[in-house]
Parts: C-alpha cells; sequence; structure tokens
C-alpha cells in the first residue's frame, strides 16, 4: 500500500515541506520527471519546489514507457548527479506515474529493466518516490506495478518495492484534460472496476474498493449534470479506489486483449482498452451495455478496423501477447480458462475491432 497519501484541491503547494526531510543531503537531488504538456504552460512548473541541484526532466507522453526509456534516464540521472537522488517525483498521467516508479527501482537495482519485468524479481528497496497524478483513471498512482513495453513483451514490474512511499492528490491539477483523454483514461478505471467485480480472483477486499470505484465512474459518466470540481475530485477518488481493487486482485479480458494492441500497433492504453471492451459482450454483458450509453452521451468516436489490413503473423504476434498474461485470463474466466481462451477466438475478436 501507498503509506503516504494527501488529497485536496491546491494540495500540490504542500509538495515541498512532504519532501524536504526526505532529502540526503544538498549532492543528492530530487529529480522532477514531468509530463511535456506542461513545458509551455510554466503555471505548473514555477510551482515545483525546485534547490540546490534539484532538477526536472520534461519527458513526453506520447509513448507508453519503454524498457529502454527506462534505462536511459536512469544512466543519464546517475552520470549527472554527484550523488544517488534523494528522490524521484513523478508529476503526469499513468506514463509518467510510471516511468517514475520504474526509474526510482533501476536507480539500486543493477542491470537492465526489463530483467525485473515479472512478479516480485525486484531484489533492493527503491530511491524515495512521490506519484502526483495530472489526469485520472489508471490507478498507477497506488498500484504495486509499473507497465513497460520490453524487447519481448508489454509487462509490469510487479514488487513489494514498487508503489509510491508518498502520493499528492491535487484534482485541480487535472484541469487541462482534453475531453477524449478524460473518457478514455476515466473508462480504464471503469474497466479495472468490472474486470475486478466479474473475476474469480474477487474478495471483500477488493470487491469493497471495486464498488466504490464502479459507483463513482457511474455517476461521473452515466448520471451527468455533476459540477465540474465535484466531477474531478470523484473521477480521482474512483482511479485510486479502482487501483486499490486490482492491487488485491486481477484485471481481466479487456486488458490482456488490449496490451496486444499496445505492444503490436503501440495503442495506448486508455483507448486500446476501450477499443476492446466495446467488442466483450460475450464476458461482461451488462457493462458492455452501460459503456456504449457512456460512448454515445459523450459523443466519443472510436476507431474501427485497427486490425483489419493485419498480416497473419501480425496477428499472431497479439495473440500470443495476449495469451502470455495467464493471470489475468484465470481471473476473467477461471483456471481451465486454456479450454476456452484458443488463439481461434482472440484472432475472431481482433478481427472484429
Ligand atoms: P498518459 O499519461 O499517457 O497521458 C495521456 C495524455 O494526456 C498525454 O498526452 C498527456 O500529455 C496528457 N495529459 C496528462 N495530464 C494532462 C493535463 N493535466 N492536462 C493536459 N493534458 C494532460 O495517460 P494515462 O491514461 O493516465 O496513462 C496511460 C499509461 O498508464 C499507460 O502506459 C499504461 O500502461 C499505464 N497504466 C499503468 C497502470 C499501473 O497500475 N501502473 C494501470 C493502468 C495503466
Ligand atoms: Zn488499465
Amino acid at each position: 500500500m501507498v503509506p503516504r497519501v494527501v488529497f485536496g484541491r491546491g494540495s500540490f503547494d504542500q509538495l515541498g515541506e512532504l519532501i524536504e526531510p526526505k532529502r540526503l543531503n544538498i549532492n543528492a537531488p530530487f529529480i522532477f520527471l514531468v509530463d511535456d504538456v506542461f513545458k509551455l504552460d510554466g503555471e505548473l512548473t514555477s510551482r515545483i519546489p525546485l534547490a540546490y541541484n534539484d532538477r526536472i526532466i520534461y519527458v513526453s507522453a506520447e509513448e507508453e514507457p519503454k524498457t529502454s526509456q527506462v534505462d536511459e534516464l536512469v544512466e543519464s540521472i546517475i552520470v549527472t548527479s554527484k550523488e544517488r537522488p534523494s528522490g524521484i517525483i513523478g508529476i503526469g498521467g499513468g506514463t509518467i506515474l510510471d516511468l517514475a516508479k520504474a526509474v526510482a527501482i533501476m536507480l539500486t537495482n543493477n542491470g537492465k529493466s526489463e530483467d525485473y519485468q515479472g512478479w516480485d524479481l525486484v531484489k533492493n528497496k527503491a530511491v524515495y518516490h512521490v506519484g502526483i497524478p495530472t489526469i485520472s483513471g489508471t490507478g498507477s498512482e497506488v498500484s504495486r506495478t509499473t507497465v513497460l513495453t520490453g524487447p519481448k513483451r508489454k509487462l509490469g514490474i510487479n514488487s513489494d518495492y514498487t508503489p509510491f512511499d508518498q502520493v499528492v492528490l491535487d484534482p485541480e491539477l487535472t484541469n487541462g484534460v482534453p475531453k477524449d483523454q478524460w473518457f478514455y483514461t476515466g473508462m480504464d478505471c471503469f474497466i479495472h472496476s468490472v474486470e475486478s467485480l466479474n473475476g474469480t480472483y474477487l474478495n471483500a477486499f477488493s470487491k469493497t474498493y471495486g464498488e466504490m470505484a464502479y459507483g463513482l465512474c457511474k455517476e461521473i459518466y452515466l448520471n451527468g449534470g455533476l459540477p465540474a470540481k465535484e466531477a474531478q475530485d470523484k473521477l480521482m477518488m474512483a482511479s485510486w479506489h479502482g487501483g486499490m481493487s486490482i492491487a488485491y486482485s486481477q484485471v481481466g479480458v479487456a486488458h490482456a486483449v488490449s496490451y496486444g494492441l499496445s505492444y503490436l500497433l503501440g495503442t495506448k492504453h486508455g483507448i486500446g482498452n476501450c477499443i476492446v471492451f466495446n467488442h466483450l459482450e460475450e464476458f461482461y454483458p451488462k457493462d458492455v451495455a452501460l459503456f456504449k450509453t457512456m460512448i454515445a452521451k459523450h459523443d466519443i468516436q472510436l476507431p474501427k478496423g485497427i486490425c483489419s489490413d493485419l498480416s497473419e503473423s501480425d496477428l499472431n504476434i497479439m495473440i500470443d501477447v495476449a495469451l502470455g498474461l495467464g493471470p489475468l485470463w484465470e481471473n476473467a474466466v477461471g483456471k481451465n480458462w486454456k479450454k476456452t481462451i484458443t488463439p481461434k477466438k482472440l484472432k475472431e475478436l481482433y478481427l472484429k475491432m
């Protein structure tokens, strides 16, 4: 679990006060990894509490994090800092938060980040790391994983050292999020709750969090009419609860299939999940119907035919990635999932998208 969290509009301004006690010495900087969407608008960056040799590294969120990108960032931080950093502070969406977690881990663990993709492979405690989401939905701010695309697979570094030491939840930071992105990333949260609540791994703990996230998403995306600030606050809470729910259970079919899309086509997580979920009536009938109502209500146009021109070998790459995610399928359909989830079935599904 994340041991420390502050929540509130404007709480970003407490950041200096929160991190200063964690400064090891003046040669051990805090490194702020910041989504480069904030580069032009100096408002947020002018509020970042820099001191001594602290510095900001702007990172593009155009592509999802890669293991090679993590390794390059770690190397550049090591060669440009006099001492190992006091902390890594990620400010952005799931892309930047995951990068911040992975960089913090790799500053204290040898080798390449791809060596740690999997479950409980990290040996040493990470550098102190702080997560500050600027868009709500992924639950990356609270989760025990950092999802990376490596040379062989798209898979998280899942470990007890992955979660942030401190999180700052300031809904005001989500002010500039474009509407489509608000929908896609918010739906990631909705889908987290659906996959957790309908999974075989469900337990009282994950159920409680999942129901809270599910209810909040319905309130925000279906009922409408919520004042904008309240909707921002609630979506940030939904994201947290959705993340907590899957931390104690697992995601399911939409995630397994969308990992294939993202591995081969670079489709981003939020929109990829939406494209897949739209065709999952067989697995989540009631919630796919709800999802279609939300799509219509917010006038979202999902891309179509994204797999129609793919070759047989490309389709097989995606199918292999999806089938490689055993725990997700086991959660979704049970221990005997291999009997029903066949390459043929996945091919048919991909061709519908
Ligand atoms: P993102 O971080 O990729 O950002 C999406 C877009 O929104 C980017 O263009 C970004 O610049 C922009 N943006 C972010 N905040 C903004 C703001 N306040 N104003 C204007 N624009 C803003 O999106 P995401 O959906 O949050 O994250 C997706 C990533 O999260 C994927 O890499 C996925 O694998 C990962 N993820 C991780 C977990 C986990 O548990 N670790 C869970 C789900 C998803
Ligand atoms: Zn997700």
